[in-house]
């Protein structure tokens, strides 16, 4: 996957979603990346979710969406990610990772697969990094 998300000067805010798809897919499989809600959701009044992993689970608890609820619900991006992926793996067994910023511009990258690789760019500083489990691997 390469996902993004964005908040510009004037508080507009977009997701972006590409991806390979899962390997050994099924001829004709769509995944969750070009469904909304699920591979990817924007909300100016909330925020932007874009994600990786298992699709057929992503799709299962539309997790985009699901990201954005609970942040509706007054929780913050970290604490909302946490809440959908858990929820994820709990309920149909799905791993996966996320990128969120809110309108402020308060963002995280999240997940309970082995491994995600992310970068922030934020009042002109970069934020990078490649993450195994709780562990820094190296910067890419
Ligand atoms: N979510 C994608 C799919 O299931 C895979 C990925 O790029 O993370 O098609």
């Amino acid at each position: 996957t390469v996902g993004a998300v964005a908040v510009d000067k004037d508080g507009n805010i977009a997701c972006a979603t590409s991806t390979g798809g899962m390997i050994n897919k099924m001829e004709g499989r769509v995944g969750d990346t070009p469904c909304v809600g699920c591979g990817g959701y924007a909300d100016n009044n909330i925020g932007a979710v874009s994600p990786t992993g298992h699709g057929e689970a992503i799709m299962k608890v539309t997790l985009s969406r699901l990201v954005l609820f609970h942040m509706e619900q007054g929780k913050t991006p970290e604490e909302a990610s946490d809440l959908a992926l858990t929820y994820m793996k709990e309920r149909v067994d799905g791993l996966g990772g996320v990128v969120v910023v809110d309108p402020k511009g308060t963002w995280t990258a999240w997940f309970n697969s082995l491994q995600m690789s992310w970068a922030a760019a934020q009042q002109g500083e970069l934020h990078y990094g490649l993450y195994r489990g709780e562990h820094f691997v190296e910067p890419v």
